[in-house]
């Protein structure tokens, strides 16, 4: 046969019109079955089917960003391979076969409208080749998928476990019999010329000539398929479309923000006495979050990259999100005092290493959050160490249990100036709890501070003095949203009262909580720049307000999960540092930075662990061999510092804030002139 006649033989040596009736029968019938089961799975949590489609379409925005990160396959490769390879393969030869049978469709109705088959020829010959090797691709990562869920059996549900498997089988068989299918065309449409474009076929022609055989693989093949699209809604698989709607939940959501539950401004007497907050069972979560858990595929990537569960801290983030699961599905409700531990949920740092590797996006800290939400502000479960944390934020309006009154005396001695008495200040420089009482953080706000005295910006800073607070950070994070929200309302009353414009802080906390959490309390907010020193440093060298002297220093930076992490802020620390040395990353760096182990409140009280994850991160660290470690977090800071006094490695690395070493290699004006 000539190839320019090749083309698509969709029903060849079937009966056609026959063959064409039951195909789209069938195809109908699978997409009336396919919306009838996605209803009832929505249903069982309180999603009506419309709500769903809605939320799908008014997030039309979010599909491209989600198709290049399912595309790139960016979360999948993060922390596993062959899970991840295996759903590479699966992904990547479904749509070739969708594309394929989209082909074959397409040909037939031009065909029909026209007269004229038109991708035929060279075109035919190509694809055929690409769908031999999509076959393969399909068979291949099918059967890693099996050997994976066979050898995590006890982590599944039954109708995840069955489902996972009937679906990887199902591909399986559907690589195998598209490929005999296609092997009994080959030999009776005489195409052994073109062998090279169908190798399959050529593998498979000694058990494909039986026409018999043909049609029964035809007629099971097809069918298969619409019964897996059929039920997707039912099963494991449905994970495929809850991730897309877990990404337009979630679209644009900063990772460090918390959920609000109540808006406090809002509250009345009575209302406040019915408020709900968080939850302790499963019937309690908000509808929209049960369908989110949902798409857990018990994948272990949450897990690997969870400091706590590194730690030997009793959490697990899939855990969490499993037992979720399981109490949806076996209508078995109680998670508090029932599944989960109070410990398990202490153990959270809120470092964000989860929600940003789970390839579903799900947001593993909502559902933490909200459940420490019920111990504290429900139950007022919590220890002496929790409660004193509590007790000092209602008392002092800080977390360090200080009185405000003469805070930032310190500073002002530095000749500083307060905001009433520098009215016309451009920045506020938030100094934090840790920075206005701890010894340690003061001495990284005097190098600070002895910066903009060398860039003669001093005049442009002020300070809230006794009038600063908390941030609120410890408080939300611990559950205690009421304490949260009351600190936020009266430091935005302070800012607006101020006319400030731009906020400056050491404390990424602060960072996360002024720039994506206060707008939410009140949308004035967004009108403040907020800036991390570290941002604020970088802008000063490029402006050239500052110089610096380059040595033979090695450094590693410590990236703070609030900064890099929830913030993506990672550029300004690299650009600094490699202005004055060398710098010499860790393993776990920038977006995929390891915590240490003070986030989430959990600088202020202990949780059981067999090693702590300061010890942790300090020893990869040092495994750099760097000389200093840079930090850019007053907590990290202190974490790292007190690691290293227990490990006794005090005298083999220097911890140091970034504004500590940019302040040590600053070019005085008078050496300037010398060297010019
Ligand atoms: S936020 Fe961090 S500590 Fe908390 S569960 Fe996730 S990875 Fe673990
Ligand atoms: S929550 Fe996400 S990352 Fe964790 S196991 Fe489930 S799918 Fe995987």
């Amino acid at each position: 046969m000539d190839y320019t006649q090749l083309c698509y033989a969709e029903y060849f040596g079937l009966p056609k019109e026959l063959s064409m009736i039951i195909v789209y029968s069938l195809a109908s019938l699978t997409v009336i079955l396919f919306f009838y089961f996605l209803k009832l799975r929505l249903n069982r949590y309180g999603i009506g089917l419309w709500e769903f489609i809605l939320i799908l379409l008014k997030g039309y925005r979010a599909w491209l960003p989600f198709l290049w990160d399912i595309a790139t396959h960016r979360r999948f490769t993060k922390y596993e391979s062959i899970g991840a390879v295996a759903h590479l393969m699966i992904l990547y030869a479904l749509l070739l076969s969708l594309i394929g049978t989209l082909i074959v469709a397409a040909n037939q109705y031009i065909g029909i409208v026209t007269g004229k088959e038109v991708f035929c020829g060279y075109f035919f010959l190509g694809y055929s080749l690409v769908m031999d090797i999509t076959a393969w691709v399909l068979f291949i990562g099918s059967a890693l998928g099996i050997y994976r869920v066979l050898g995590r059996k006890e982590l599944y549900t039954r109708n995840e476990y069955y489902t996972n498997l009937l679906f990887l089988v199902g591909f399986m068989y559907l690589a195998v019999s598209g490929a005999i299918i296609e092997s009994y065309r080959f030999m009776h449409m005489d195409l052994w010329r073109y062998w090279m474009f169908m190798p399959n076929a050529l593998l498979l022609s000694s058990i494909s000539s039986s026409s018999v055989l043909y049609m029964v693989i035809y007629y099971t093949h097809f069918p298969l398929a619409f019964i897996l699209i059929a039920i997707l809604p039912l099963t494991a698989i449905f994970h495929s479309l809850l991730g897309l709607y877990n990404y337009i939940i979630n679209y644009k959501r900063p990772l460090g923000e918390l959920s609000k539950p109540f808006d406090l401004k809002e509250l009345t007497a009575e209302s406040a006495t019915e408020l709900k907050v968080g939850f302790s069972n499963v019937t309690e979560i908000p509808k929209l979050n049960k369908a989110e858990a949902i798409a857990c595929t018990d994948c272990f990537r949450c897990q690997d990259a969870c400091p706590a569960y590194a730690a030997g801290r009793p959490l697990s983030p899939m855990m969490i999100i499993t037992k979720i699961k399981h109490g949806l599905y076996n209508n078995d409700d109680k998670l508090i005092d029932g599944s989960i531990a109070d410990d398990e949920l202490w153990a959270c740092t809120t470092c964000g290493a989860c929600m940003n590797t789970c390839p579903v996006y799900i947001r593993h800290v909502d559902y933490i959050i909200d459940m420490r939400r019920y111990l504290v502000m429900i139950n007022m479960r919590i220890d002496q160490k929790k409660s004193s944390l509590l007790l000092n934020l209602s008392q002092y309006n800080n977390s360090m249990g200080m009185s405000n009154y003469g805070r930032h005396d310190w500073l002002k001695e530095l000749g500083v100036k307060t905001i009433q008495e520098n009215p016309g200040f451009e920045y506020l420089l938030w100094v934090g709890c840790m920075g206005s009482f701890d010894n340690r953080t003061r001495d990284i706000i005097k190098s600070l501070i002895e910066i903009l005295r060398e860039a003669n910006l001093l005049d442009k800073i002020a300070i809230l003095g006794d009038e600063e607070t908390c941030c609120g950070d410890p408080a939300r994070r611990l559950g205690e949203e009421s304490r949260f929200q009351e600190l936020a309302l009266n430091n935005i009353e302070l800012f607006r009262k101020y006319n400030v414009r731009n906020i400056i802080t050491i404390c990424p906390h602060g960072y996360n909580t002024f720039k994506n959490e206060y707008p939410k309390i009140d949308s004035w907010m967004r009108n403040i720049k907020v800036m991390h020193h570290s941002e604020f440093l970088e802008q000063l060298i490029n402006e050239g307000k500052i110089r610096m002297n380059k040595n033979n220093i090695v450094f590693t930076i410590h990236d703070p999960c609030y900064l890099a992490r929830h913030n993506g802020v990672v550029n300004p620390q690299r650009n600094i540092v490699k202005k004055l040395g060398e710098l010499r990353e860790t393993k776990y760096h920038g977006t995929q930075t390891f915590c240490c182990g003070a986030g989430g409140a959990n600088y202020w009280y202990d949780v059981p662990e067999k090693k702590r994850i300061s010890h942790i991160r300090l020893e990869q660290l040092m495994e750099t061999n760097a000389q200093t470690i840079v930090t850019l977090c007053p907590f990290c800071n202190a974490m790292l510092t007190d690691a290293a006094r227990i490990k006794g490695v005090e005298d083999k690395v220097k911890i140091l804030d970034i504004a500590e070493i940019v302040k040590s290699s600053i070019i005085k004006p008078q050496e300037v002139k010398v060297s010019d």
